[in-house]
């Protein structure tokens, strides 16, 4: 008799699956969740389809347990497959995005109970008596909880069972999963909506793959639409899936998703933990969970029937996640449509220059929502020539933003001043030396924190105390704050308008997303009279009562070298703008700047968006740039700066020549060190057409390999440059 193999892909930074035996009386089909030993450890894993090796059984160890829990469906093993090929990650560690953790796959613990029904043994105890007292009082109890407070064994309760006084119960608690209605809320849809609702709607119902683009301005309604797809998909039995920036999963949404369906969603992101965790991800697999609404990694999920996946704010580079398995979830989330066979919907006011030339080019279905729900219009937008209309110095705020901000706080209405820089100001000088803190490991200058008292790095979290004295000519009192930061901002803020209420909004100030969700519903609830925010504020949020709107410098994005610069600064001073005036009260926008004739702002302030994406497609189409070309960033670090240059230099002589092809630099990274690691990068860039993805495993393959330490990172489709 043939022992039985099986091939088994382990969620760990492996590329391949592993033979297996399968013990006596297991079975272990394609797709199911295994634990395996793996060198000293165990590890999970997931029962792949290729052939086993041939290899000696007796050489093979078995494998330990099958997890109940459903097989993954073939689809997502293909979906793993690809994104693994497609990013260069391992398979395995694209595999552990969709496992997580064996806290997940565990099987609720059940909580055994016992009920009364008032017999007494025939045999009394002194610890019966006492087990007896209780049920008198109570009934039903957890087991071991009435063993406790009667003060005796597990084993006395049990003998009360045995004799047919007590009846086991299952007092496990599981909380009702309630199933959204498609039918609950319906709200009524204006024209415009109406007719993108159909649009999408009748994806849905087709069932076959195909992405739409739902463009419509901040306002516009584009969540009530994509909320009538959801509706289609549950009425046609499947599953959906919205993924939202993480920070844009809040209370308001959800309770919008609740008041639609009668139901709210499955929630997915970091502030969920534990069982809520497992709970979401077993009943996804088990169809439970009709709905989920989460960050990027619920990409990954494992849906018994999904037929819908939504990508809300879809240009927002939180869905590039640039760690371990480098991937954007709005890429992957048209791709895992595509294999699995269904629609996708991409959202968004300030849509991504990708998408728009694939709607442009007729691959994406383009549904435009042009106008404001209700009549709104959009905030009048001025730009304020900081060299000629600027504040005194030492302060950040021009008089004209002070003056419309004032305004605001008598009619009783909100502001909101934007600054995209956490902390007080992003660099401290000696102004007798010259001296500048910058982070030990990094090439950066030291933030300083006013309200923490520090000096950190944010870029690898560094950070020291404020010192009384500079530490290179420790001359007391010299050290100077260069520039703002929100805290600078909130600083100047409060001492014009002393008697306002101001909030900020930085990730540092606030702990954790629970917290930051609580504030940004009290400030929508008119809590705050001026709020000052990094670009947190610009995601998706409902401000009512907000009128005015100041970008305290809206050059910092547009001066970078980063190719993206023009449309990051269109899409976040597009999205800032759109939170005043949501209500129907006129509202009016300012953005700071020292160079007003550049193009870009000069399309956010005549609301000509179609001036800024012809532009910049035009510009892409002749440079070769995403998407008329393809890019992939390697980036070589390492300890030694010598041989971090001279491997770069050699992996670029070892470059494939492919047509079509051609790869850039190596040049030194704009942080050059990061964390004590200098920095090199690599750009390839080819045609649309070409597998650059190939083409870089090749190279990687056949190249030479990083030694001491050393590390290629590859970035398909990099989004940043740094
Ligand atoms: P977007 O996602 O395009 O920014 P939202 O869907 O958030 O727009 O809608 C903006 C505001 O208008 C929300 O407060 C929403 O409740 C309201 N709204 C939009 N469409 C409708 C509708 N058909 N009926 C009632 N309220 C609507
Ligand atoms: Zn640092």
């Amino acid at each position: 008799m043939t022992a039985k193999t099986i091939s088994v892909q382990c969620a760990v930074a492996v590329d391949q699956a592993y033979t297996y035996l399968v013990p006596d009386g297991m079975e272990a089909r394609p797709g199911d969740i295994v634990v395996v030993p793996l060198g000293p450890r165990e590890a999970l894993g997931c029962v792949w389809n290729e052939p086993a090796d041939d290899v000696n059984p007796a050489r093979l160890r078995a494998v330990t347990g099958r997890i109940d829990v459903p097989p993954l469906d073939p689809k997502l093993k293909e979906f793993v497959d690809w994104v693994a090929k497609y990013t260069l990650a391992e398979r395995g560690m694209v595999l552990k995005m969709v496992l997580r953790s064996s806290d997940v796959l565990a099987a609720e613990k059940p909580v055994t109970g016992v009920v009364w029904h008032g017999e007494v043994p025939e045999r009394m105890t002194p610890a019966r008596i006492r087990v007896l007292e209780h049920l008198r009082e109570q009934s039903v109890w957890p087991k071991s909880a009435l063993a406790d407070v009667s003060g005796v064994s597990p084993g006395v309760v049990d003998g009360l069972i045995e004799a047919g006084v007590l009846e086991r119960t299952d007092l496990t608690l599981r909380p009702v999963i309630k199933a959204p209605d498609a039918g609950h809320g319906v709200n009524d849809l204006n024209d415009a909506q109406s007719e993108a609702a159909e649009l999408i709607s009748e994806k849905v119902r087709a069932g076959d793959f195909s992405v739409s683009l739902l463009d419509g301005v901040t306002g516009s309604g584009k969540t009530e639409v994509y909320f009538e797809a959801i509706a289609e998909a549950l009425r046609e039995g499947r599953q959906a899936l919205v993924l939202l920036p993480e920070i844009a999963l809040t209370q308001d949404f959800l309770e919008r998703f609740a008041r639609r369906f009668g139901a709210a969603p499955g929630e997915w992101h970091s502030g969920v933990s534990g069982r809520a965790r497992a709970r979401v991800w077993q009943g996804v697999a088990s169809g439970d969970v009709r709905v989920v609404a989460g960050a990027r990694s619920a990409l990954f999920l494992p849906f018994a029937d999904l037929g819908l996946i939504v990508v809300d704010e879809e240009h927002d580079p939180a869905f590039k996640q640039d760690d371990r398995v480098i991937y954007n979830a709005r890429d992957m989330a048209v791709k895992r449509g595509h294999i699995g066979g269904f629609p996708v919907i991409l959202s968004s006011a300030t849509p991504s220059v990708e998408s728009r030339a694939n709607a442009d080019a007729g691959r994406y279905l383009h549904v435009k929502l042009p106008e404001r729900f209700g009549g709104a219009a959009m905030p009048g937008v001025k730009l304020l020539d900081m060299r000629s209309d600027g504040p005194e110095r030492g302060q950040f705020i021009a008089p004209s933003l002070t003056a419309a901000i004032a305004k605001a706080c008598e009619a009783g209405q909100q502001s909101l001043v934007f600054l995209n820089r956490r902390g007080y100001a992003p660099l401290t000088l000696c102004r007798r030396c010259g001296f500048r803190f910058e982070c030990p490991q990094c090439t950066a200058w030291l933030v300083e924190h006013r309200f923490r008292r520090k000096l950190m790095c944010h870029h690898c979290g560094h950070e020291r105390p404020v010192p009384e004295t500079c530490p290179n000519c420790q001359a007391p009192d010299s050290l100077v704050a260069c520039g703002p930061g929100v805290e600078r901002i909130a600083e100047e803020l409060v001492s014009l308008f002393p008697d306002q209420r101001v909030a900020v909004l930085s990730s540092d100030l606030v702990p954790g997303i629970r917290a930051m969700r609580t504030l940004l519903a009290e400030i929508a609830q008119g809590h705050a009279d001026i709020v000052i925010g990094t670009q947190l504020v610009a995601k998706g949020h409902n401000f009512p009562l907000m009128s005015v709107v100041g970008v305290i410098d809206a050059d910092v994005a547009l001066q970078s070298a980063d190719p993206r610069a023009a449309e990051r600064t269109f899409q976040i001073l597009s999205q800032v703008v759109g939170r005043a005036g949501r209500d129907g009260t006129p509202a009016q926008a300012f953005i700071q700047t020292y160079v007003p004739e550049n193009p870009v702002l000069k399309a956010i302030v005549a609301g000509d968006r179609e001036a800024f994406y012809e532009r910049e497609l035009d510009a892409r189409r002749k440079a070769g740039m995403p998407p008329f070309g393809r890019l992939a960033a390697l980036i070589v670090s390492g300890k030694d700066r010598n041989a971090v240059q001279a491997y770069a230099k050699q992996l670029r002589y070892s470059a494939p020549r492919v047509a079509e092809t051609e790869i850039l630099g190596p040049a030194e990274a704009p942080i050059a060190m990061i964390r004590g690691r200098y920095r090199m990068r690599l750009l390839a860039r080819s045609a649309r057409h070409v597998d650059l993805s190939g083409i870089v495993r090749n190279w990687l393959e056949n190249g030479p390999k990083p030694t001491g330490g050393m590390r290629v990172q590859v970035d398909i489709d990099p989004v940043s440059f740094l």
